[in-house]
């Protein structure tokens, strides 16, 4: 195997793996592991693989320890015909995430994550998150036997704290500025031998390649034209985008199909910085969605998202709150139940088939990536019908339904 190390996604400067590295020292941009430029997908019996033992040529890692995985990935790809007639394209896959072990996408990064922090002999990791980041870290630090920190803001909510806390990690409440606390948590990690796997890290990236190499695997290479992905720190997208260039430099497939960064109008730094024609995004300053998982005002990965839409023919796009509340609605009505965050995908594909970016003739997939059972909140926003009778009358009252 090559030995891998870190490059910046920015200057180009290099940095070894074998140390905590996250952010350039020169630029501030984040890193990522070099580009595997070759390797293949590991023979063998996939239901009785991990992620990262399947794929393994296209990570830096030796060995795996198997008291990491939970389990993690290889979540279905389902063909919605219904959904893609309602938006008037020809073919609309969902990529459900919400089947991993915490309900979201974040424990791929996290295996990764926790499996790098054992190469290098560190026994304590951590995270900076409110939403799913939160639990994920917890239950792998749990499962690994490792000490871990969770580092949340003064108010969030008891509802949200409880499902981090049941996994025995150390949860902190830190009060202050919430955003500086990201680089404050990698700058005291560095210094204490914490290995913090923030919503960016280049171990959370590789992870995310996962999702793009098993999409390649379930349309047997066949690629998709457009890949929608909800965006909040852009730390999935950079590693869904990476993994198919992978997969093409591989050779395994031949076309890379057009990432799609999908945000909500209320939170929408890359998508407002997109369609200025800017390099930089810029801090958005009264954020406000009920899609609280991708509500982040300065997107630590925001200007690599940019660079990759701009290099890639990428898009991004921002949809409004009803849109996002009448997609989760859509979703669940044809059995996906994901929370506001991840319908924002689908709210996109609608409005880029109307605007007739997305065509009629496209295969589209759409990346749900958390369960709707983490926000059992946004359930008072939507209307919900019952209907009530007492049992001496249930044959009457069912009978009314009968031939409709
Ligand atoms: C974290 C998260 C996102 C955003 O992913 P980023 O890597 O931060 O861009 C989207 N949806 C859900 C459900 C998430 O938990
Ligand atoms: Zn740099």
């Amino acid at each position: 195997m090559v030995e891998k190390g870190l490059i910046c996604t920015n200057c180009g400067r290099s940095y070894e793996l074998k140390q905590l590295h996250y952010r350039c020292g020169s630029c501030g941009e984040p890193l990522e592991v070099t580009l595997y430029e070759g390797g293949g997908i590991a023979r063998g019996n996939a239901l009785a693989q991990s992620v990262l033992s399947r794929y393994k040529a296209f990570f830096p890692f030796e060995t795996l320890d198997s008291r990491v995985s939970l389990g993690e990935g290889m979540t279905p790809l389902v063909s919605s015909p219904a959904l893609a007639a309602r938006a008037g394209i020809g073919s609309l896959l969902l990529k459900n995430e919400s089947q991993n072990p915490t309900w979201s996408f974040k424990d791929r990064g996290t295996v990764a994550g926790v499996q790098h922090a054992l190469k290098l002999g560190i026994r304590r990791i951590g995270t900076v998150s409110t939403g799913n980041m939160a639990p994920s870290v917890a239950a792998y630090g749990s499962r690994a036997g490792l000490e871990t920190f969770v580092l949340v803001n003064e108010g969030i909510p008891k509802e949200k704290l409880s499902p981090i806390g049941i996994y025995g990690a150390h949860l902190i409440k830190v009060a202050g500025d919430y955003g500086r606390l990201y680089h404050e948590s990698l700058r005291i990690g560095q210094e204490q031998d914490i290995y913090f796997i923030n919503s960016d890290a280049p171990m959370r990236v590789e992870g995310s390649k996962t999702i793009a190499f098993e999409i390649c695997e379930q349309l047997a290479f066949d690629m998709p034209d457009f890949v929608v992905v909800p965006t909040s720190a852009g730390g999935n997208l950079r590693g869904i985008a990476k993994g198919f260039r992978e997969f093409l430099r591989a050779g395994l497939i031949h076309r890379l199909p057009r990432m799609v960064a999908a945000q909500a109008r209320g939170c929408s730094p890359i998508v407002k910085a997109f369609e200025a024609g800017r390099l930089e995004i810029s801090r958005e300053e009264a954020p406000r969605t009920i899609a609280h998982a991708i509500e982040n005002p300065l997107p630590p990965s925001g200007n690599e998202v940019l660079r990759i839409l701009r290099k890639e023919e990428g898009l991004a796009v921002s949809v409004t709150e009803a849109s996002i509340l009448e997609a989760q609605r859509t979703l669940a009505m044809e059995g996906f139940f994901v929370q506001p965050a991840s319908a924002v995908g689908y709210a996109a594909v609608l409005k880029l088939a109307e605007a007739g970016t997305i065509k009629e003739e496209d295969r589209v997939v759409v990346v749900l990536t958390g369960s709707g059972l983490k926000y059992t909140a946004a359930l008072d926003r939507h209307t919900l019908e019952e209907e009530t009778c007492a049992l001496e009358n249930l044959g009457d009252h069912l009978l009314q339904y009968r031939g409709l």
